[in-house]
């Protein structure tokens, strides 16, 4: 499975990058596949939690225009790579993670208020909460309902210290849910 081994390569080149929250984005993407896992989520939820922002690791140019205030799509770069090997239920949560947070803001009252200082500056870039019709649309979306707790695993996982399963042991099941797309 040489794309599985690509991606995770690229937590060890790229994953000791700071989240910008105190915590690495390997470690961030950890501790939200553990809290998945805990939530008795699927191996395909659990899988969608532990690569929400691989997109982080793709494009080196969207990561330079983040730096700089420019919103480079990091939810739609991850999930459309992905999707070379992922099926739906995997990337559909990815893509709809960025948009979740939006529509949590806009429709649940205190979410923003619950949000890391790096997380209120993105949604700025991101377009800021949706309009009642966006977020109307959003939540008619097929797989809202996963990007909402995909959401909710991705604001948790900011934890500093915090110990989790390493990244070797989520090969097996992201193998498993590669050769289902295969299949
Ligand atoms: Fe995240």
């Amino acid at each position: 499975m040489r794309v599985i081994d690509d991606i995770l390569e690229r937590y060890r080149i790229s994953g000791d990058r700071s989240y910008g929250e105190h915590v690495t984005q390997t470690a961030h993407m950890l501790q939200a596949a553990m809290f998945a896992a805990d939530g008795g989520e699927t191996d395909a939820m659990i899988a969608a939690a532990l690569l929400h922002d691989v997109g982080h690791f793709i494009d080196d140019a969207g990561e330079a225009a983040e730096r700089d205030g420019i919103d480079a799509g990091h939810e739609s770069i991850g999930a459309a790579w992905l999707s070379q090997v992922f099926p739906l239920e995997v990337t559909a949560p990815i893509a709809l993670h960025v948009a979740a947070k939006r529509y949590l803001c806009a429709t649940e009252p205190g979410y923003a208020d619950g949000l890391s200082d790096a997380s209120r500056l993105s949604l700025r870039l991101q377009g800021g909460p949706f309009t009642p019709a966006e977020a109307r649309a959003f939540a008619a979306l097929p797989h809202a309902r996963d990007g909402i707790r995909l959401r909710r695993y991705d604001d948790r996982a900011k934890q500093i210290g915090l110990e989790t399963p390493a990244l070797d042991t989520y090969r097996p099941l992201l193998v498993r849910l590669a050769a289902r797309l295969e299949a």
